[in-house]
């Protein structure tokens, strides 16, 4: 744990969680003046799904398949390149390489408008222009890459990032701004007051303690949910987790990510990716409804990850060769008559009133977007409040850089080493 400040008996805003949106409101916040705000988090920075991400900070070319999710890939695509801005050494472009499958997957004309669309959205945020690329470069950026299966192979450009890295230097910049924060502490129970909410937690030592806020963020996605019914506040929506897997390798010598179709008929996209020296393999879209705390990866996402990488390699992945593991949740609210992996990725805020104060819960969201979400929470706040001030964390100034940000755990602490 870094930050293990007092729990204050009274706050403007509390945000619960210690996420990549729960550290995103509070520098926001932070970041327009105010003063009075804090965080509590269970356990330590980041330890729910925000470090177990694919790490990309992208516009997401697959959530193309759905008009309506068109102004969330913009959206992606011009926070990505804000933060490259903002923080250029966590996030740095990276070349993916899109293989068309002979035999399944989307046709090459498909692809070709998909890229081409991804390209127009970005707009004037583009990195660099999708292209076809000759063999002898493909066989250049991935070695291992198996060409015979492919009709051909695009190059197009994307984010990537240290998650946990980023939900630090966006904690220490909230931190340095004024802003509190308590790990180690467990929200237990929320009740509406005269004064807005009164939280109840649980810190370190076992003691309960209560905080008064006018304002309470719910952001612990798999967890928001359980707080509010244990509170006997009935949630705004339901939420659904989709589970994701990832598998970590020694480096495999790839200079460049794989964007893959699953040839096995389910379509699922997933990555293969070079990172922190490793070589990271993952995918999402499994409908998970066990314990948020307990989430892992089983035999069967091994199994699942393997078979498909190994469809587009020459030097097939073994079991032994795998490091380290690590799965994470995706926390969306329900949509009616739509599956797992057409399920939205927009964003729902819920609202509840008590008195003067407001409760929001965060349904969806994305790494990527996390800073503009963040901020339209504090538009809401704010404004709710009658004292709006703007938004800076689009600004350096905001910002602290890498030599005031706390040192993250390495890569063997932070996952589960495959056994
Ligand atoms: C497999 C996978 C891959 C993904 N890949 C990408 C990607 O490549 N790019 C991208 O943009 N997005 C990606 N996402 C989405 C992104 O990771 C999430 O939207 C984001 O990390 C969610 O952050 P959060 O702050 O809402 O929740 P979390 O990071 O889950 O934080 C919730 C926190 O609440 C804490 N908590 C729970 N209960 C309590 C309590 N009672 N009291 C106090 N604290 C509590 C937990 O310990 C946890 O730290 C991915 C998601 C998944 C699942």
């Amino acid at each position: 744990m870094v930050y293990n400040d007092e729990l204050p008996p009274r706050v403007r805003v509390l945000i619960l969680g210690g996420g990549i949106h729960v550290v995103g409101v509070l520098h926001d916040l932070a970041s327009r003046g105010w003063m009075d705000i804090h965080l509590v988090e269970k356990k330590s920075l980041g330890q729910g799904t925000s470090s177990k991400s694919t790490k990309l900070i992208h516009g997401g070319l697959r959530y193309l398949r759905r008009f309506s999710d068109f102004s969330l890939v913009a959206e992606g695509l011009r926070e990505r390149r804000l933060l490259i801005g903002l923080a250029p050494d966590l996030v740095q472009p990276v070349e993916f390489l899109f293989p068309v499958i002979k035999s399944a997957g989307m046709p090459k004309f498909m692809v070709k408008a998909g890229l081409s669309l991804y390209d127009k959205l970005a707009g004037r945020y583009r990195l660099l222009p999708h292209r076809l690329v000759p063999a002898d470069e493909v066989t250049a950026k991935a070695p291992m890459l198996d060409q015979s299966v492919c009709k051909g192979v695009y190059s197009f450009w994307d984010g990537q990032t240290d998650d946990l890295g980023l939900v630090y230097r966006v904690a220490a910049s909230a931190k340095k701004l004024g802003a509190g924060i308590s790990e180690g502490c467990e929200v237990t129970r929320i009740a509406p007051s005269e004064d807005g909410w009164t939280v109840d937690i649980r810190g370190p030592t076992g003691a309960l303690k209560k905080i008064s806020a006018l304002y309470v963020v719910n952001c612990l996605g798999p967890w928001a949910n359980t707080l509010l019914e244990a509170s006997g506040i009935t949630p705004t929506h339901r939420g659904i987790n989709n589970k994701g897997s990832h598998l970590l390798f020694d480096d495999i010598g790839l200079k460049a990510g794989l964007f893959l179709q699953s040839s096995k008929g389910d379509g699922r996209i997933f990555f293969v990716l070079p990172w922190a020296g490793y070589t990271l393999a993952g995918t999402t879209e499994d409908l998970y409804s066990g314990d948020p705390d307990k989430v892992g990866v089983d035999d069967a996402d091994v199994e699942y990850l393997l078979e498909n990488c190994n469809q587009f390699l020459t030097k097939k992945l073994k079991r032994a060769d795998i490091r380290q593991v690590f799965a994470g949740l995706r926390w969306l609210a329900v949509e009616s008559g739509h599956g797992l992996s057409d399920t939205s990725r927009h964003h729902v805020l819920g609202e509840r009133v008590s008195k003067r104060g407001l409760l929001m819960t965060l349904y969806g969201g994305k790494l990527t977007s996390y800073r503009n979400l963040s901020k339209l929470i504090g538009d809401r706040i704010t404004n709710h409040f009658g004292e709006f001030a703007p938004s800076t964390t689009d600004r350096a100034e905001s910002w602290v850089g890498a030599s005031d940000t706390p040192e993250v755990p390495s890569v063997a602490e932070r996952f589960v080493a495959s056994t």
